[in-house]
């Protein structure tokens, strides 16, 4: 079964000549950084996902951060995610000076357990330290369960914001994901491995005009050039003005010429992607393992092809020797809190079982718009042939 082939990765971006001729035309115009295709991009994307406002940012992380920001997390706050995420989800909050905590994930659909974040709800209560925000992640391209987050945030009062960087083009309820009517903000990332891409990237979408404006703000120092905005009134055209602490977290035209042109296809991207999930589960049918469930008022983005290896000593083993041969398979995640930085921080090693098992078995197959029928099944063979 050892195959000779090129290395086929997990995942990789999809670049037309069109892509290419938007970026060019950028570069022989006047703007590079922030200008109006960035502002044309975050129409785009708020037309496209049916969001009232979007801000566009150097990446997902700093998007989480601004979005963190902007609700006012801060020292002494408490933020709640999954352990079955990027890094980034959580060290958001530490960047704010908050602590982390996390919420044990649906082994059947990789996304944070409802009845899990209840009990945990209930149990901060009794000990006055619920979450200021709770980031659920769409692990894979599959939205969390919204609706009942929502209605827990209401009985709670913590704040929402959607990690969608896996989640663009997927939908929830038959609405896009990031229209968010069951959050506060959703933040997707344009990384060459996501949906679709600007090399770096990402936006935060919000129908929250305030949220809107304060991370725009601080996207670019926390300099205002609004006059009428401005405390000092009457200055000279030179003016500009900082009002609070903001960063360089600025996406550029170059970027973002990139992800409208790439906008165009999203659709389609899905669609391509959804059907290679397709090949795959039927393929796969009747292997000993286990494919994530995909609940049924979601429709994936198709980001990842998961599937988990029951014996854990088999989905090491298997993983090194699916490497071996040239087939790039990948992990997403490790569970954060077993991190060395995060055990720093004093979690402990069973504190969410269901992430950790998930963390033991999980295996993510190759996937990305163009791979062939043959390819999948060059993978489906090799992992027949060593399960
Ligand atoms: C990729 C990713 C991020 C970070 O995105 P960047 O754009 O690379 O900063 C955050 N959360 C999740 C779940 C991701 O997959």
């Amino acid at each position: 079964m050892k195959s000779n082939e090129s290395f086929i990765p997990y995942g990789k971006q999809n670049v037309t000549n069109d892509d290419i001729d938007a970026v060019v035309q950028i570069l022989r115009g006047t703007y590079l950084t922030q200008g109006p295709v960035v502002q044309d991009f975050e129409n785009a994307i708020s037309n496209k996902v049916g969001a009232n406002y979007s801000v566009a940012t150097s990446s997902a992380t700093s998007g989480l951060h601004l979005a963190c920001l902007s609700l006012g997390l801060g020292k002494g706050d408490w933020l709640w995610t999954s352990p079955i995420t990027f890094v980034a989800s959580a060290n958001c909050a530490l960047y704010c000076g908050a602590k982390v905590d996390f919420v044990d994930i649906n082994i059947k659909t990789g996304l944070m357990d409802i009845e899990s974040l209840k009990r945990k709800l209930k149990i901060a209560e009794n000990e006055g330290r619920l979450p200021k925000v709770v980031i659920p992640v769409h692990l894979a391209g599959s939205s969390c369960d919204m609706e009942e987050i929502a209605m827990l945030s209401r009985k709670y009062g913590f704040k929402i914001i959607e990690d969608a960087s896996h989640a663009i083009g997927g939908k929830y309820k038959e609405k896009y994901v990031g229209n968010c009517k069951f959050s506060d903000i959703t933040v997707f990332s344009f990384h060459p491995v996501k949906i679709i891409t600007t090399g770096e990237g990402g936006i935060c979408a919000t129908n929250n005009s305030g949220l809107a404006e304060k991370m725009r703000d601080l996207r670019s120092h926390g300099i205002i050039k609004d006059s009428w905005r401005q405390k000092r009134k009457n200055m000279a055209s030179w003016y500009y003005e900082q009002t609070s602490l903001g960063y360089n977290y600025r996406l550029t035209d170059i970027q973002a010429a990139l992800g409208l042109s790439q906008l165009k296809r999203l659709d389609n991207i899905v669609e391509e992607r959804n059907k290679l999930l397709e090949y795959y589960a039927e393929k796969l049918k009747g292997m000993p393992i286990s494919t994530m469930n995909i609940p049924p008022a979601v429709k994936s983005a198709g980001h990842l092809s998961v599937i988990l290896i029951g014996e854990h000593q088999k989905r090491d083993a298997i993983f090194e020797e699916m490497r071996k041969r040239n087939i790039g398979v990948q992990l997403h995640y490790f569970p954060v809190h077993m991190q060395p930085y995060y055990q720093k921080q004093g979690f402990k090693k069973g504190e969410f079982p269901n992430s950790e098992l998930y963390g033991k078995s999980a295996m993510s197959i190759p996937l990305y718009p163009g791979l062939s029928d043959e390819k999948q099944d060059l993978v489906v063979e090799n992992l027949k042939g060593l399960l």
